[in-house]
């Protein structure tokens, strides 16, 4: 290790900035949050700077470094755009035995400023050692997804229950696992949602109990269309956090690996031969047999579990059996594959309105309304739609639709796969026949669609830079 990491507390100690410009406002600014008192040494400074001196939150010594200004200083920051004047300042400070930090300079630097997660009381601090900081940058990012913000709620939660937490599990092994029940269990989620008495609640109740009971719980989670990087940050952790993940044949692999290493992965979706309501039955049973064993259950869906995803009827069920959970929406296939095919689902000029459709549905409840959905500028979205395309077409066409309105068919949308096709409504059938269209695939019928081949920027159409 090339460097000690140290947080050092600047209360009350004074801190030299020699330099005035937009690096050294930047570095001011942190030493202020930090309650550093600042000097700031420089023959001129910004007008943010000029403010903060104005308000007396700041000293100023005007003119060239000196080297009296080191006097009475306990950190020392050069950050000028002269490399001789920082490296005299640095000769000095280290003949002083004063800590100096040349901006973007390790080599004339005795410490050096890391990159930094804030979720105050919380701090992670980050460090190449000044040898690749874009790198550092990089994970600090990743660390950012990682963490949500109510990580510092529960800090500070967790600072104001400390003695009472060291009161109630002296001994070590029962107290660390309770930091793991706050930071994995109901606690943290009631902060997520917003519920910090709720939080402190059931940390109290918790506190006098003998043992926190171990509670399972499912998390409902959209896994989006395919292409990863759709997923939402929630959705993310649930997958780092999983202990079990039951997954439709939909969810892409490339997303399954984004999974926590242990967790066990359980396909659920159909089974040949199988009937959807023998399906369902067995994912409920599995959900139940997890979630009371204490388990944390991902069941991760395609796209938005609320949209033809039958997630109504999975949290009927939990519902039913007391099982606690949470939803993660995800993105549906209809916004995922516009967004992929260039293709503006409403338009001022052609359509005010879009209908998410099934082409599949119940028997017993088949009502769709075909004088309603033949109406011009709407944006018709089609799920499951493959094999229904002709008879899609022709009723559209019977409830008077153009014949010439334009379709497009998504296939495998937002993956290296997809692939798009346009046409007119009275060719549709025949033209997916042609290119030999297979699910997944999204049907879009509308003026809308249009755009698509002039608007396209993923995939094989993607206009030369
Ligand atoms: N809950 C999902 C839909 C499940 S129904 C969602 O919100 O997206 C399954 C249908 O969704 C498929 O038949 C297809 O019409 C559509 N679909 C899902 N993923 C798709 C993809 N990557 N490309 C095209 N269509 C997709």
């Amino acid at each position: 290790m090339r460097l000690f990491p140290l947080f050092a507390d600047l209360r009350g100690r004074r801190v030299l900035v020699v330099g005035g410009g937009a690096v050294a406002e930047r570095k001011i600014k942190s030493l202020l949050a930090s309650g550093a008192l600042v000097t700031v040494g420089t023959p001129e400074v910004t007008a943010t700077l000029e403010q903060l001196q104005a308000q007396n939150r700041i000293q100023r010594l005007n003119g060239h470094f000196h080297p009296d200004w080191l006097a009475d200083i306990w950190l020392v920051v050069a950050a000028t755009d002269d490399r001789e004047l920082n490296r005299r300042i640095a000769e000095l400070a280290d003949t002083q035995r004063l800590f100096i930090n040349v901006v973007d300079d390790p080599e004339l630097s005795s410490f050096q400023v890391p990159s930094i997660v804030d979720r105050s009381p919380l701090t992670i601090a980050i460090s190449s050692a000044g040898s690749a900081p874009v790198l550092a940058r990089r994970v600090r990012e990743r660390i950012e997804t990682l963490f949500d913000h109510t990580l510092g709620s529960l800090a500070t939660l967790a600072a104001r229950y400390r003695p009472a937490i060291r009161q109630a599990r002296p001994e070590l092994r029962p107290r660390r696992e309770f930091y793991d029940w706050l930071l994995d269990g109901p606690v943290a989620a009631a902060l997520r949602s917003q519920q910090p008495e709720q939080a402190a609640r059931l940390l109290e109740q918790a506190l006098d109990q003998p043992q926190a009971a171990v509670s399972g719980k499912v998390l409902l989670v959209g896994a989006g269309p395919g292409d990863p990087g759709l997923l939402a940050l929630k959705a993310l952790r649930a997958l780092n956090e999983a202990d079990v993940i039951l997954h439709d044949r939909l969810v892409d692999t490339a997303i399954l690996e984004l999974a926590r290493r242990d967790a066990e992965q359980i396909p659920v979706g159909k089974i040949p031969g199988e009937d959807h309501n023998a399906t369902q039955a067995r994912i409920h049973a599995l959900m139940l047999e997890h979630a009371q064993q204490g388990q944390l259950v991902v069941r991760l869906k395609g796209g938005d579990a609320f949209v033809f995803g039958r997630g109504g009827e999975e949290l009927e069920f939990l519902r039913a059996h007391q099982i606690p959970y949470e939803v993660v929406p995800g993105i549906t296939a209809a916004l995922a594959c516009a967004a992929y095919a260039g293709i503006p689902l409403t338009h001022r000029d052609h359509a005010q309105s879009v209908r998410l459709i099934t082409a599949h549905c119940r028997e017993d409840t088949m009502i769709e309304d075909w004088p309603a959905l033949a109406q011009p500028h709407q944006t018709l979205a089609f799920y499951m739609g493959v094999s229904q395309l002709d008879r899609v077409a022709a009723q559209l066409m019977d409830h008077g639709r153009s014949g010439d309105t334009p379709f497009a068919i998504i296939e495998n949308g937002t993956r290296p796969s997809q692939r798009v096709l346009h046409g007119v409504l009275k060719d549709m059938g025949q033209l997916a026949r042609e290119h030999q269209i297979k699910a997944p695939a999204l049907l879009l019928i509308g003026e809308v669609t249009a755009l698509g081949p002039t608007l396209e920027w993923f995939g094989a159409g993607i206009p030369a830079r």
